[in-house]
């Protein structure tokens, strides 16, 4: 079967991951190996050396481009080496791009840490509408970088209409995609040029792997992969073995997500000490008619503020027991965060207060264990 036939889980499962040529092996095996025994100098089997390529990788480089609809998938070790590749191997000093505010800790920080020393500008919108971005772009304007939905806040940005504005500026639109998965929302599809991932999150789905991902047209990524080939970040095999694992039952555990999410968003909308809930499955949050069409469902990430503020937050934080006070999100295991001093402590004071990450802010990564004891849970805390 061709990696792009089938639904999305028969492709989850079986993308890529044709039994193993060599030995049948029905699930594709760890190839523990950096090197590759050749016949004579440059007669190989596709294979060389394990940073330039691996068979377990390849799997999951296959499985994630079917996912996303696109034509090559590129693995690392991380979301933030991803991230880091399309910024290098795509953009060079004296570009610029154009990301949304609401974004997650660590691109901000690689964004303005890394890169803005290296020459490449970034300027960021607290808008998240259209005119937002058109008001910042400009002539050396080469991409647009979103999340959506966004990281903290959860806000949700017209993807369609974002890469019209990007193509119709000579820039192209880089889409985070790690809150939705591709079992949610397919940015390629609405017309933007890159998927990047943190396969840390939904797509490994148990918490117990880091790795990334960039999607996209072979032609765009040439530069990507020459990136990653020439400076690294590549994920090892048992790795890419334990994401590809993870990724089988992405759909199941995505339904599940978006089921208990929905749930406990509108419990908490309901509570008298819960000032605001961020939950684009809400029928008055920012964004919710673009969700309802760009996304199949809204997703396990809810955001909250509590009527005490930051003191009220810093007790609630402590009073979780099913939900682990824990960076990261999209395991099978209920995660409550501080954004404020965990996810996006690297962002300055003033920047992070102004853009609504303030220390009220709680941010909840719904499992998927029993909706009535994920509810429990959270009611003992608020009292
Ligand atoms: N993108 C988003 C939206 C994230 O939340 C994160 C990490 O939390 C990353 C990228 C970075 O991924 P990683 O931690 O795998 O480097």
């Amino acid at each position: 079967m061709s990696e792009h036939q089938g639904g999305f889980s028969t492709r989850a499962i079986h993308a890529g991951q044709e039994p193993d040529p060599a030995t049948g092996a029905t699930i594709v095996p760890i190839y523990a190996t950096s090197t590759y025994t050749q016949e004579a100098p440059g007669v190989h089997k596709g294979y060389e050396y394990s940073r330039s390529g691996n068979p377990t990788r390849t799997a999951l480089e296959t499985c994630l481009a079917s996912l996303e609809g696109g034509e090559r998938g590129l693995a690392f070790a991380s979301g933030l080496a991803a991230t880091n590749a399309v910024l290098a191997g795509l953009l060079k000093p004296g570009d610029e791009v154009v990301a949304s505010a609401d974004l997650y800790g660590g691109t901000f920080r690689i964004l303005e840490k890394v890169f803005k020393p290296w020459g490449l500008n970034a300027k960021y919108t607290d808008d998240p509408s259209i005119a937002g971005f058109q008001n910042l772009i400009s002539p050396k304007t080469k991409m647009i970088w979103i999340e959506s939905p966004t990281n903290p806040l959860l806000q949700i940005l017209d993807i369609e209409a974002l890469a019209k504005l990007a193509h119709q500026n000579g820039a192209i639109l880089a889409v985070d995609n790690t809150f939705a998965s591709p079992y949610l929302q397919q940015p390629l599809k609405l017309g933007a040029d890159l998927v990047i991932h943190s396969t840390t999150k939904y797509l490994g789905g148990h918490s117990d792997v880091v790795g990334g991902a960039v999607v996209g047209a072979t032609e765009l990524l040439a530069p990507v992969k020459f990136y990653q080939n020439a400076a690294g970040g590549t994920p090892g095999p048992f790795d890419c073995y334990l994401t590809l694992r993870g990724i089988k039952t992405l759909a199941v555990r995505m339904d599940r997500h978006c089921e208990n999410a929905i749930h406990l968003a509108n419990w908490l909308k309901a509570q008298p000490t819960v000032e605001r809930v961020f939950y684009p499955g809400l029928a008055d949050h920012q964004g919710h008619e673009i969700a309802k069409r760009q996304m199949k469902n809204f997703g396990g990430m809810i955001s909250l503020r509590l009527k005490g503020g930051a003191d009220a937050a810093k007790q609630f934080l402590t009073r979780t027991h099913l939900f682990s006070l824990a960076e990261s999100l999209g395991g099978v295991e209920s995660l409550v965060c501080h954004p404020a001093t965990m996810t996006h402590a690297s962002i300055p004071l003033e920047v992070r207060k102004a853009r609504g990450v303030d220390d009220g802010l709680i941010r909840l990564s719904v499992g998927i264990e029993d909706v009535q004891d994920l509810q429990n849970d959270l009611e003992g805390a608020l009292k």
